[in-house]
């Protein structure tokens, strides 16, 4: 009996022990969990830690996919919205030659003829060529050797300073000086070199399709009455080719030319109307920019600092802005008066001021304040 409660204790104590070195196992595991745990997490926050990290730097990183889907899809459509804008110009230039060109050499007087003539090529020559530079002349970026710039910022896509009004494009994947926004119908980004030639190409294509619109209106009033006769007198030849009895077709009341025409009017009157609103609007909106001396990001830009500076009371001072008109003289390159026919009225490829890279005031501002400035 003794000998069986020895043993019973001797059982109990060695299950005590067990549970006690368990116990102390757990512990052990848990404490060593929570130091790994510790260590990852300060491991990550060490990887991940920067200055200059904050609410936007993270949502940037959340919104990366959409962003990189959104550049690759503009990137392999800007070569569909090139040949888009190629095609459309293109029929539309063809409609007028082709159709409506006989009619106004047979029709109007000859001062009328000669107008449309002179006209219509002037604008042609001035659309075709803004196009052409806008699409082939690069829009400046800023140099590969980084040791002579004196940059403001740097571009954290390029490891690179980037100059004042300079802009990290991310279809193209490069710092772009002067950048006013990458556009897809150029398949190019709008910087320092070809920013001129983007706006008169949208201000010249907004002209021509307001003329087209305004000389074709009598003409797309008669088409369109002609095609709506001709669904009626079609719709009657086949109630009465299926009232007769003998199986022959009834001539056709519209021949396939009358009716290429007529369509052909109406389409180019429709096209030529809807590009003159939306890209009139376009024109519009840049036109106010450059009043501005702005560019389309500089326009958010300075409207945050506007209010940011209002709120302290002070006034802020656009320091790319020489005043209305000659932001347009700047913008244009416009030095002397002759300048307005040479190189606005007339096809240039002159350069703009200075190179992109600092901005110091226009020779053509300059001369203006001397006076000023000697008084
Ligand atoms: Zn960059
Ligand atoms: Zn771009």
């Amino acid at each position: 009996m003794r000998s069986r409660q020895r043993m019973f204790a001797a059982v109990m104590r060695l299950l005590l022990k067990c549970l006690r070195l368990g116990r102390r196992r757990r512990f052990k595991l848990v404490r060593q969990v929570e130091r790994l745990w510790h260590y990852g997490h300060l491991c990550l926050r060490s990887l991940l830690y920067n200055s200059f990290t904050n609410g936007d730097v993270v949502l940037d990183s959340l919104f990366e996919p959409v962003y990189w889907l959104v550049d690759h899809v503009t990137r392999w459509f800007g070569v569909v919205f090139v040949a888009l804008v190629i095609g459309l110009t293109s029929s539309i230039v063809a409609i007028v030659y082709i159709c409506l060109l006989p009619l106004i050499l047979q029709t109007y007087t000859p001062a009328w003829i000669c107008w449309h003539l002179a006209y219509g090529h002037w604008n042609l020559i001035m659309i075709v060529f803004h196009y052409y530079m806008a699409i082939t002349t690069s829009p400046g970026h800023p140099p590969q050797a980084k040791n002579d710039l004196t940059g403001v910022s740097i571009c954290r896509k390029c490891i690179a300073p980037k100059p004042a009004r300079t802009h990290h494009c991310s279809i193209c994947n490069r710092c772009v000086l002067k950048m006013d926004h990458h556009c897809p119908w150029l398949n190019n980004c709008v910087g320092h070199y070809n920013h001129r030639y983007f706006f008169s190409f949208c201000f010249f294509m907004t002209m021509g399709c307001i003329y087209c619109s305004i000389s074709g209106w009598e003409m797309f009033r008669d088409a369109y009455a002609a095609i709506e006769r001709m669904k009626l007198l079609e719709k009657e030849r086949l109630q009465v080719a299926a009232n007769q009895t003998y199986y022959q077709t009834p001539p056709p009341t519209f021949s396939f030319r009358q009716r290429a025409f007529h369509k052909s009017v109406v389409y180019l009157w429709v096209l030529c109307s809807s590009v003159a609103l939306a890209l009139g609007a376009l024109t519009l909106w840049h036109a106010a920019l450059i009043t501005r001396g702005e560019t389309s990001i500089e326009r958010h830009i300075n409207r945050k600092e506007r209010q940011r500076l209002q709120k302290k009371g002070k006034v802020f001072r656009n320091p790319y802005s020489y005043g209305s008109w000659d932001n347009w003289k700047v913008f244009l390159g416009v030095d002397v008066p002759r300048h307005w026919l040479t190189r606005v009225l007339l096809p240039s490829p002159h350069l703009p001021h200075g190179t992109g890279l600092s901005w110091d005031l226009p020779p053509c501002v300059m001369e203006q304040r001397a006076p000023l400035l000697a008084i």
